[in-house]
């Protein structure tokens, strides 16, 4: 297979996919019949010129200051910007947090009452109505896959709420490997394993979605091949592009429901005081979980070994802490920052979170605990 040429893969989101696909923008704006698009992004990703390239000419407005971790201060301040400027659209230029947060901004231009009210944990779902602003999401990473995604997590009075509907998938989505070759070692390994993550509990998550196990496998077998490489050589472009695939391909298949990572790094995420990456918190919780689940699904695990080309007696568990350690990821929770005395109530919340449901195996709130710390790797 190519990896030179851009695919047009119409799955939910029709995507633009390959190397210059960011080019197209113009093009997409004129078909969506956006001409004065609110554009989001992170300082760090126009600092690096990245979204200056992608935005060359046209009248836009820019909103450049999203958090690490989207909040609701962000999106409101970023959806009075959009009202100032009476734009008609939003281009969402980064990671996930830029791609969510312009979600929010889709949703409260349009939307009245408080954001909270549409949180899925609140019945928020059934809310949103298709009259959300329409969005161009183009993602400088490979790991969310976001672009593709139904979802939001923002930051609400300290809880990381997850807003959902069929109504926030981007209007359309280009992925073009060619803005993550800068991207640091670290951030490739930390959202590469964000992707892979996905793959792996998606594939393993007990509801019946074959179409969405093959993507996941697919997500599988792409990462564990070249996470590493994206890592020690970032211009690879053939690991970028196939980093970016499992990202989206990630996004595509978790519809059938996250687990037990999830979990407990939404919670984590939402640490006051402590900003912690979504990505490297899953590498970190991974093996915990993975040894737990492994009764519960035993012919899976089978299969994700034959996927990722490990012998019938290795332990996943093992092999992704041992690859966390060739990435130079953190050994643990603790050498991350975190508090035992926080652990408690991170499982409390953990035990709420709507990716419990889709666990491979059912996990109560003492279970969590014990991943945990289990996690802590002190
Ligand atoms: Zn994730």
């Amino acid at each position: 297979m190519s990896i030179e040429g851009i695919a047009t893969i119409r799955y939910l989101t029709t995507t633009s996919f390959g190397f210059g696909a960011s080019a197209l923008l113009g093009e997409v704006l004129t078909e969506l019949e956006i001409a004065r698009p609110l554009v989001v992004t992170d300082p760090g990703v126009r600092a690096a010129g990245i979204a200056d390239r992608v935005i060359a000419d046209g009248e836009v407005t820019w909103f450049d200051r999203t958090p690490p971790n989207p909040t609701e201060a962000a999106v409101l301040e970023a959806t009075e910007m959009f009202r100032m400027a009476a734009c008609d659209g939003i281009v969402a230029i980064g990671g996930g947090s830029s791609i969510d947060l312009a979600k929010g901004v889709a949703l409260m231009a349009t939307h009245s009452g408080p954001l909270r009210s549409y949180a899925a944990v609140s019945g928020g779902v059934e809310l949103i109505t298709a009259h959300v602003a329409r969005t161009v999401a183009i993602p400088t990473t490979a790991g969310t896959g976001s672009e593709v995604g139904r979802a939001a997590m923002i930051n609400v009075a300290g809880r990381k709420l997850d807003f959902m509907s069929p109504h926030l998938f981007p209007a359309r989505a280009l992925c073009d490997p060619a803005l993550t070759l800068d991207l640091p070692p670290f951030l490739t390994a930390a959202t590469g394993m964000d992707a892979l993550t996905h793959c792996l509990e998606t594939y393993l998550s007990p509801l019946v979605n074959p179409p969405a196990e093959a993507i996941a496998l697919d997500g599988v077998r792409r990462a564990a091949r070249w996470i590493e490489r994206a890592t020690t050589d970032g211009h690879d472009r053939e690991a970028r592009w196939n980093m970016m695939m499992a990202s989206t391909e990630g996004a595509l298949t978790f519809q059938k429901g996250l687990g037990a990572v999830h979990a407990m790094a939404h919670p984590l995420g939402a640490l006051e005081d402590l900003p912690l990456h979504h990505g490297t918190l899953n590498a970190v919780l991974l093996p915990a979980v993975l040894r737990f689940n492994e009764p519960a699904a035993p012919e899976k695990y089978e299969r994700l070994r034959q996927v990722i080309g490990a012998g019938p007696d290795v332990d996943l568990a093992g092999w992704v802490a041992d690859l966390n350690a060739r990435l130079g990821l953190p050994p643990g929770l603790a050498a991350m920052g975190v508090p035992p005395d926080v652990l408690s109530r991170v499982a409390d919340d953990a035990e709420r979170d709507p990716a419990t449901e889709t666990n491979a195996r059912p996990a109560t709130r003492a279970d969590y605990e014990e991943l945990l710390r289990a996690s802590m790797g002190d």
